[in-house]
């Protein structure tokens, strides 16, 4: 079997079955299959040497049916067209699952950001966003965090689109500085989106949480927070890892206890009373929730039939191939789809645009509780989907959508 690890091959692939199942004439496929704007721009920056060296930085907008494209911008060495297509695609059905009045975008810059000064990744960041902003506004297009950026990206892109706006213009941007228009509860609302659908799924598939056992790879934000949150819930943490190792104990690890030491050791990997364990490894443990929350193309054809948790709890994007999503769903294991598990963080981000328009801030409490009402909605809109048309999770996730983005499409007249 060969399996394609091309993001936007996987993508277009998911949009076929999707659109099949559903019965929809091929004009829909026809419409979805390409984003319906990718602008690529260059960025000269003034180094700090004096030199100019200049980057590649682009936007895809995949769909604009729904609402304004919503998305994150990512810095990485490895950032190509596809990937940014593939991911703005991904956006597209990631807001329509859980019913956000959302389309889907992405932008990337290929740069390696730990190679330049904070002067240097200033200049990029202000030079790509004005690069960007004719297709960029609070009505059009709404940038957030992804690989690589964080809050102080998001400021200098606000500030920039502020300027050639001529006001204060913070819903251009998600995934703000608190001070600026960022909402409470953004940092962990990723994490615990995931907890909420792995909490129902536990539910439908009959898994006491007070002691179900969890093995989490990638002990980074979504990590770190979502073995917290499910440690909160009663779960026990037998295992978490990072880029440079592991932690394994059968007895149940203190994520709170873990992150200290991470934070003070740079990795989980040597944490007292615990057993080094490789990612491999961890995969394949005999737990009941498995949380891939690092890397793409983890579980694939080679080791799904390996895996033995009941549940997977997609927090990091596109964990798992397709090939491998049909071994596991002959396995009955109930994997939560990406697009449904890690949509707590733009659940989060429309929150804050919501606040930024209005100009009226919520408590972290508000925040929480409409999360945690429009995770729960859309898991059980997808669950009941997957036992109606007997489709794995994903595929049920992708119909859920694309219904709903069909529907706008038809009485938009663009199908
Ligand atoms: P992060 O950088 O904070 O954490 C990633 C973690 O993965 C780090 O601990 C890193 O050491 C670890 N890691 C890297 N390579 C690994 C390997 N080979 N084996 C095991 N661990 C490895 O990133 P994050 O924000 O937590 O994002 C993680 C995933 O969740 C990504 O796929 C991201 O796209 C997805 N996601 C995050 C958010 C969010 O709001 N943070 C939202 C949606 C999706």
């Amino acid at each position: 079997m060969v399996e394609t690890l091309n993001p936007f091959e996987i993508v277009q692939k998911q949009i076929k079955t999707a659109c099949d199942k559903l019965g929809l004439e091929n004009s829909y496929f026809e419409v979805l299959k390409e984003p319906e704007k990718v602008l690529t721009v260059s960025i000269p920056v003034k180094m700090d040497d004096g030199s100019v060296k200049t980057f590649i930085g682009y936007r895809s907008q995949h769909s604009t049916v729904l609402g304004p494209a919503k998305g994150g911008v990512r810095f990485h060495p490895d950032v190509t067209m596809d990937e940014v297509k593939a991911l703005s695609a991904w956006m597209t059905f990631k807001c329509a699952v859980i019913g956000l009045p959302y389309g889907g975008g992405k932008g990337g810059i290929k740069v390696n950001p730990k190679e330049l000064s904070k002067g240097e990744l200033e200049r990029l960041s202000r030079g790509y966003f004005a690069a960007i902003s004719p297709i960029i506004g609070p009505e059009k297009d709404i940038p957030a965090p992804d690989v690589y950026t964080n809050a102080q990206v998001m400021a200098w892109f606000m500030d920039e689109f502020s300027k050639l706006r001529g006001y204060y213009c913070p819903g251009v941007v998600t995934g703000k500085p608190i001070v600026i228009g960022g909402s409470l509860g953004r940092n962990e609302a990723t994490a615990r989106g995931a907890m909420f659908t792995i909490r129902e799924a536990a539910k439908r598939v009959g898994i006491d949480l007070k002691n179900a056992t969890v093995a989490i790879q990638g002990f980074g934000n979504a990590g770190s927070i979502a073995a917290r949150l499910l440690n909160e819930l009663g779960c026990k943490i037998v295992a978490v890892n990072d880029s440079r190792g592991g932690a394994y104990n059968p007895e149940g690890l203190d994520p709170k206890a873990v992150l200290e030491y991470k934070n003070k050791n740079g990795t989980v990997k040597g944490f007292p009373g615990s057993k080094d364990i490789s990612s491999d490894e961890l995969l394949t443990l005999d737990v009941d929730i498995l949380v891939p929350a690092a890397l793409e193309n983890v579980i694939t054809s080679k080791n799904a039939d390996s895996i033995k948790a009941k549940i997977i709890g997609e927090a990091a994007n596109g964990p798992t191939t397709p090939e491998a999503d049909e071994i596991l769903y002959k396995k009955g294991v109930l994997v939560i789809p990406d697009i449904l598990c890690n949509a707590g963080g733009v659940t989060v981000s429309y929150f804050e645009w919501v606040q930024n328009l209005m100009n009226f801030y919520w408590t972290e409490e508000e925040v929480n509780q409409r999360l945690e009402h429009l995770m729960v909605k859309a898991f059980n809109e997808v669950y009941s989907l997957h036992k109606e048309y007997g489709v794995n999770m994903r595929e049920a996730a992708y119909m859920v959508a694309i219904k709903r983005i069909a529907e706008a499409l038809k009485v938009r007249g663009r199908v």
